[in-house]
């Protein structure tokens, strides 16, 4: 409630002071206009009005972080993942909420660096089903720690003893080891956000609240060699404004899929229920306690006033929606049955949880993705639309990163060449991808998966068999065991018959060692070498390109010359012209002007896109056809 309270004092205080609401007073133009102003859009518009050189309008439909970012626990954590351009992003924004924002607008982000702890315990019977070791968590978190360490973060490796030193209170029986960041901590998202709103008012952002975008209008641009983009001209609002815009930003968190879907555009994000509880008063509860995450249990903990916050990522999570329209600081109503048996396991951390009366049961809804990586950068389907949304619970601690590459991706029309995009950016989703059906139980697993032991192979087990091939059940005759690849089913390996492999499937443990179908691989591996293999490769992402052009277009986008009389496939690489590489490829001369191009499953938008967009921008006469399924 005090959060609640403290968000629409800032909202109140915002409207009283520079940030406008009139929606009267909004400017006929803007060079970007940013939609949404929780977290991501305000650090956006922060980012885009410091480097400067553009106009910049925020405009929020209700308050500044009426949303999800009201309410959100604050963990600011540099530890834990193996992306390194998510770790990137939590450095830079700890830096930002720590020391930048504060400086350079005299606000308190309400940054602790009180410490970070990730606990490694053995299995507990209850959840932990795929567990091949009792010593699995160690290993992940030791490799997670090493790579964590090659990024810059100071991860130091805690005894339990030592983990209890730091938490007096924390039962540390089935505890192997602790992974502690000193620096790390938490930080008050409300805090946060003004200061962000603040910061980009200094920088010449204008940030209007109370006027939600209603649609964003566009055109049809026609090339001079006949190719066709759409691209945006303008934000049309609720109060009927117009306002022309050269580029957009779609920040609207999880309405952000519903928007993107009214312009063609898909946004796989899928709002979830997420939970934490609030205790009352506990005695021994000492305030500057690091966070503790405890991922056997699917919780985190950490002080919250004179009592303790226990944090949710539970292992049978539940999907919420469709999002209303006027959902402002809401709060959904807590499914007790489901979530009890998550929240004695994460008490039985701390004992005298289970003595403490309890202040709130909080639940609200997050968005999260089939992938667990956030929805970042310019739409393929749209030309100038950008997208920053689908946040998977680490919005607050990688907003400020996700801001920054945001703002230079906007204004220089591609990303910035130290940040490897691949993992983040939008266009690896097909829009099948961001069907309900496909993706609601899928996002909701991937909230289940947060705080499971992370094994190299493990599967997805959702939304599978949405794209088969046509020789699937060929395959299954055989014997094939199946992977997700890309929403395509995949032989991963041949367990001798079809029974074999539903045995294989039914019994299946994960493992940080050889996994049980090393044997078949092997098989497979020697088979290729001596003899020959028929690979199914259905999954790969596969264009024809045709017209008088074609082969001037693929020469000017490959390294190798793929025009010429020479029969065969080409393997070669899209390079873009700063000379990085865009997409990795093979082209075949079908026949004159045809010529078939086939990239893999997780670029297929990315090189489809660049297709287009090179033919449209070069007048080349060439059209380009997804003959791929
Ligand atoms: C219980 C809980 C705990 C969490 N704990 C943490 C944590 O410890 N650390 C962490 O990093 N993250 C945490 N998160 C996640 C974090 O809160 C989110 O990732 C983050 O707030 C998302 O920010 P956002 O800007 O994308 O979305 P939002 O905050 O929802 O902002 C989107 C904004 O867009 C506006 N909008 C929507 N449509 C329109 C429109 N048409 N026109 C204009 N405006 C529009 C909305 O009003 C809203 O204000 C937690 C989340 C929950 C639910």
């Amino acid at each position: 409630r005090s959060r609640r309270l403290a968000a629409r004092a800032l909202a109140r205080g915002a409207r009283q002071g520079a940030l406008s609401t009139a929606a009267a007073q909004l400017p006929a133009a803007a060079d970007v206009v940013v939609i949404g102003g929780g977290i991501i859009g305000t650090s956006v518009a922060y980012h885009l009005a410091k480097r400067g050189g553009a106009s910049v309008l925020l405009l929020e439909r209700d308050q500044l972080t009426s949303g999800t970012t009201w309410h959100a626990a604050g963990l600011m954590v540099t530890y834990g993942s193996l992306s390194e351009t998510s770790t990137e992003f939590r450095k830079y924004t700890k830096e930002l909420y720590s020391i930048v924002l504060p400086e350079e607008t005299g606000l308190d982000a309400g940054f602790k660096g009180v410490g970070f702890v990730e606990l490694a315990a053995t299995p507990n019977p209850n959840f932990n089903r795929y567990a091949g070791d009792v010593t699995d968590r160690l290993s992940e978190y030791r490799r997670v720690a090493a790579y964590n360490r090659h990024l810059g973060v100071d991860v130091q490796e805690l005894s339990p003893r030592e983990v209890q030193d730091l938490v007096p209170l924390c039962h540390i029986d089935d505890v192997l080891a602790g992974f502690y960041v000193p620096t790390d901590g938490r930080v008050n998202p409300v805090d946060a956000t003004a200061a962000l709103a603040k910061g980009a008012k200094l920088h010449g952002a204008k940030i209007a609240e109370g006027v939600a975008v209603a649609d964003v209008e566009t055109r049809e641009v026609v090339s001079d060699g006949g190719g066709r983009h759409r691209e945006v001209t303008a934000v049309l609002t609720g109060c009927g404004r117009r306002v022309e815009a050269q580029k957009v930003v779609n920040c609207a968190g999880m309405w952000a899929r519903d928007l993107g879907a009214r312009l063609g555009v898909a946004v796989p994000n899928q709002a979830c229920e997420h939970y934490y509880l609030i205790t009352d008063t506990m005695e021994g509860v000492d305030p500057n306690w690091p966070v503790v995450e405890d991922p056997e249990n699917f919780s985190y903990i950490r002080p919250e006033g004179d009592g303790l916050m226990i944090g949710l990522f539970e292992g049978d999570p539940a999907p919420w929606g469709p999002v209303p329209e006027n959902f402002s600081f809401g709060e959904i109503q807590p499914d007790w049955d489901r979530i009890t048996p998550f929240l004695e396991a994460a008490m039985g951390r701390v004992p005298e949880t289970l003595n403490a009366g309890m202040k709130k049961l909080f639940c609200g809804p997050e968005s999260f993705t089939p992938d667990g990586a956030p929805l970042l950068g310019e739409a393929p389907e749209l030309r100038n639309f950008y997208v920053a949304a689908g946040m998977n619970s680490v919005g607050i601690l990688t907003g400020g990163g996700v801001g920054k590459l945001m703002a230079d991706w906007v204004l220089d029309g591609a990303p910035p060449a130290d940040v490897d995009v691949t993992g983040v950016n939008v266009d690896r989703f097909q829009p099948f991808q961001a069907t309900r059906r496909y993706l609601t139980p899928r996002a909701t697993e991937t909230l289940a998966r947060v705080y499971r032991t992370h094994y190299p192979d493990m599967q997805p087990e959702t939304s599978r068999s949405a794209r088969v091939s046509p020789l699937h059940a060929t395959l299954r005759e055989q014997g094939a065991v199946f992977k997700d690849v890309s929403g395509w089913e995949g032989a991963d390996f041949y367990a001798g018959d079809a029974a074999a492999a539903d045995a294989y499937a039914a019994a299946r443990t994960y493992t940080f060692g050889r996994p049980g179908c090393w044997k078949a691989w092997a098989a497979e591996h020697d088979a290729v070498r001596s003899a020959a293999a028929l690979i199914d490769m259905s999954f790969m992402s596969k264009f024809r390109v045709v017209g008088a052009d074609a082969g001037k277009l693929l020469n000017r986008l490959c390294t190798a010359d793929v025009a010429n009389d020479t029969p065969g496939i080409t393997y070669t690489q899209f390079l873009n012209e700063g000379g990085r590489l865009e997409a990795d490829v093979t082209v075949t001369r079908v026949a004159g002007d045809d010529f078939l191009v086939v990239a893999t499953d997780t670029a297929h938008r990315h090189a489809e896109a660049h297709l287009r967009r090179h033919a449209a921008a070069g007048a080349y006469s060439a059209s380009v056809v997804d003959v791929t399924a």
